[in-house]
């Protein structure tokens, strides 16, 4: 074993799997986390028999990452079946496998959503980016989606009927701002793969990176509060001195130079509500069209039985934004699931809700990968995190290791 002492700072996804490439090429790291477990942003806890993710997101199982470092069997990943139920007022339709196959999807069900010319231009959209690598994508020129979409000829009615409702609750934001490199890399993944849960909670996830470690240690609950060249500063005031530092979390919280140098992040609330029994009764995305208060709703247990009691649903509902305070707001979703499904608003009992400040980095350039060489920013210290290519699990992972290549490269002597 390598004596050097690296240290990473966050047990998110890409600080994981920093240590386990550190690991692979003989280090033994340390990681300093601030909360009391691994994850990060991936956290799962279990209230009153429900299970209940930080926020609703799923893992798709054609992130080239997963294979590399997850096995799908094990974590007993459940998958969605693809597509939407798509709520319109008191009507609903449901569009079986629109980026897959959609020239399968019965002209009446696809009718509700858009034309016929939809539909051949999906099927088209679908064989090019099939077509196109995950490189070539993050290549492409980068415009507005909503821009994108529009130029590509898709109708205004798919645009509001499907189109919108589904990447809001992906990229997080209304107007469909978002790169359409981003676009094209989601579409892709859900042209080829499935979005899945772990049936245990998508927290399963880090856990199963966890267990992969035999050589690291993990502290918990230590805040770093400062780095100062290859200095730490915790909050609780210890200092620690590093050969190397590896920041696997936005850097601009532990480097005070580079505060103000990244964009406000994306939010979203979850709330969380049981139910006799699942309106949906698929485990499929539900999607609301409009300006409503709810973006998506799934129930999880129709996706993983494993996320409530027996005798109860759980429904995950996503919101893009809301200044409502959190009794106001659970009144009026209650209302709204109420419109959609034709049950009473009392029936929703509200359980719990999460208020995510940090759900996505947004950025301008967004990108697939980077070479090692640019996430080192001194001798000392390099970086890790979504941040430095998109926001998803795969480029968390893929950060991870770049930042792990970077350092073990810094040690290799230069002739
Ligand atoms: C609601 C939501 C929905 C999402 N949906 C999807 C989806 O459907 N598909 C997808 O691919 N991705 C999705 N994502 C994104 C995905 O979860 C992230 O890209 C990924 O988890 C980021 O991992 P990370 O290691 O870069 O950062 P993080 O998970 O943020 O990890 C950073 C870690 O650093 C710790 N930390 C912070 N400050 C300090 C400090 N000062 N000292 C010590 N430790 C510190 C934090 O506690 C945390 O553990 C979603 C995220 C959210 C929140």
């Amino acid at each position: 074993m390598k004596e050097d002492k690296i240290y990473i700072i966050g047990a998110g996804i890409s600080g994981l799997i920093a240590a386990l490439e550190l690991e692979r090429a003989g280090y033994s790291p340390v990681i300093l986390e601030a909360s009391d477990r691994v994850g990060g942003r991936m956290k799962t806890d279990k209230v009153d028999g429900f299970l209940m993710d930080h926020g609703f997101q799923v893992l798709n199982t054609a992130y080239p990452e997963v294979k590399k470092y997850l096995d799908l069997q094990l974590l007993k990943i459940k998958t969605f079946d693809p597509g939407a139920v798509i709520f319109d007022g008191k009507e609903s339709y449901l569009i079986s496998d629109p980026m897959r196959n959609p020239l399968k999807i019965v002209g009446m069900a696809f009718s509700k959503v858009g034309s016929f010319l939809d539909k051949v231009k999906m099927f088209s959209l679908t064989q090019e980016l099939k077509k196109k690598t995950n490189e070539e994508i993050f290549n492409s020129p980068s415009v507005p989606t909503l821009q994108y979409l529009r130029e590509y000829g898709f109708s205004q009615a798919i645009i509001e009927n499907f189109f919108k409702p589904f990447f809001r609750g992906i990229f997080l934001e209304k107007h469909l701002n978002t790169s359409s490199r981003m676009f094209e890399f989601v579409f892709k993944m859900f042209a080829i793969g499935h979005a899945a849960i772990p049936e245990n909670g998508m927290e399963e996830i880090p856990k199963m990176l966890r267990k992969q470690l035999s050589q690291t240690q993990l502290y918990f609950e230590s805040r770093v509060k400062e780095i100062q060249g290859n200095s730490i500063h915790l909050e609780n005031g210890e200092v620690i001195i590093a050969d190397r530092i590896i920041v696997a979390v936005q850097p601009d919280q532990v480097m005070k130079q580079l505060q103000g140098q990244f964009a406000a992040p994306r939010k979203v609330i979850n709330l969380y509500f049981s139910l006799q029994k699942s309106f949906l009764a698929r485990p499929m995305i539900g999607l609301v069209k409009g300006e409503q208060l709810i973006n998506n709703l799934v129930f999880m247990d129709d996706v993983s039985e494993v996320y409530a009691p027996k005798d109860r649903s759980l429904l995950s509902v996503t919101i893009l934004d809301s200044v409502l305070e959190e009794k106001e707001l659970v009144k009026a979703v209650q209302l709204e699931l109420s419109e959609i499904s034709g049950i009473k608003p009392d029936f929703f009992k509200y359980l719990k809700g999460y208020w995510i400040d940090y759900a996505l980095p947004n950025l301008d350039d967004l990108r697939y990968q980077i070479p090692f060489t640019e996430c080192k920013i001194t001798d000392d210290v390099f970086l890790a995190g979504d941040y430095l290519l998109n926001g998803s699990i795969n480029a968390a992972m893929t950060s991870g290791r770049t930042a792990a290549e970077a350092v073990i490269h810094s040690f290799m002597p230069t002739h």
